[in-house]
């Protein structure tokens, strides 16, 4: 088991859902947690506290992480507060539904930008202390949609595919310097980003699922702490945890 105690942890889109899950997992086993947020700053805040009352460390810090330049800020202020990062999470993503042939640029680009961009804005600006460390770990989470089609969503779908494809390329350029890259995949999870399902969608979903329930925040976040503590001879790996989904 990797000792996360005084270790630096980054999740990107904690303040919420599966990502403040996240934060409370990393919290507990000892890490100084960065609650990343882009407008959720009291969600963020009040979820530091929650931490900090546990007996953690956690700071909230701002940031689109679809935004280059934001990111760079946004890792440097965190290595200004704490040191240089050891554990990255890529968690903040969204989900524009439409059709394709009804979806907007605007839409496209920012289903693109903060599902895939963000990832691999967040790892080139933590890899090269990690390099430089010879040790880090990186999760993306990425969906079942990145493993299997979805309709109404193709900018979702194309950008978690990539983030599979980005998990592997980069797990195999680091592998040699001691740093494991791997993917976690939810299947439908509790969180706002399904708040808005119809009695009927949610039924549907949930018929696909083989477990027949939706999972829980935790649930996610327990197999995110098992990869990034417990699971050390792994890399490029794709973790799924949906109750069956994207089984093959
Ligand atoms: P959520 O409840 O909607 O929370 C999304 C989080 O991402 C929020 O903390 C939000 O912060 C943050 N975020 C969004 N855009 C951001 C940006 N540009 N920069 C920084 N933070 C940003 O979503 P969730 O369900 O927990 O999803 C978390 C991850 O799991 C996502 O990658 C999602 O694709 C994946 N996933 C979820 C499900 C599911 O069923 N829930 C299924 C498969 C995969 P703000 O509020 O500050 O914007």
């Amino acid at each position: 088991m990797l000792d996360l105690t005084g270790q630096v942890a980054l999740v990107s889109g904690g303040s919420r859902g599966i990502g403040a899950a996240i934060c409370r997992a990393l919290a507990a086993r000892g890490a100084k947690v960065a609650v990343n947020y882009r407008s959720s700053e009291a969600a963020a805040t009040s979820l530091c506290r929650e931490i900090e009352a546990a007996g953690g460390v956690a700071q909230p810090f701002v940031g689109d992480v679809g935004d280059s330049a934001q990111v760079t800020q946004l890792v440097a202020a965190v290595a200004h507060t704490w040191g240089p990062i050891n554990v990255l999470v890529h968690n903040a993503g969204l989900q524009h539904s439409a059709m394709a042939h009804r979806m907007s640029d605007q839409q496209w680009r920012e289903s693109l930008a903060v599902n895939l961009d963000a990832a691999f804005y967040l790892a080139r600006a933590v890899l090269p202390a990690m390099r430089a460390a010879e040790a880090g770990v990186v999760v993306f989470i990425a969906s079942a949609s990145g493993s299997i089609a979805q309709a109404g969503a193709a900018g979702y779908v194309a950008a978690k595919h990539g983030l599979i494809g980005l998990t592997k390329a980069l797990a195999l350029e680091s592998a040699a310097k001691g740093i494991r890259v791997n993917a976690v995949s939810p299947g439908l999870t509790d969180t706002d980003m399904v708040a808005d399902l119809s009695p009927d969608q949610r039924a549907g979903l949930l018929g696909m699922i083989p477990l027949r329930r939706i999972a829980s925040p935790d649930e996610v976040a327990a197999t995110v702490d098992w990869v990034v503590r417990g699971a050390t001879y792994t890399t490029g790996n794709v973790f799924h945890v949906g109750g069956g989904v994207a089984m093959g």
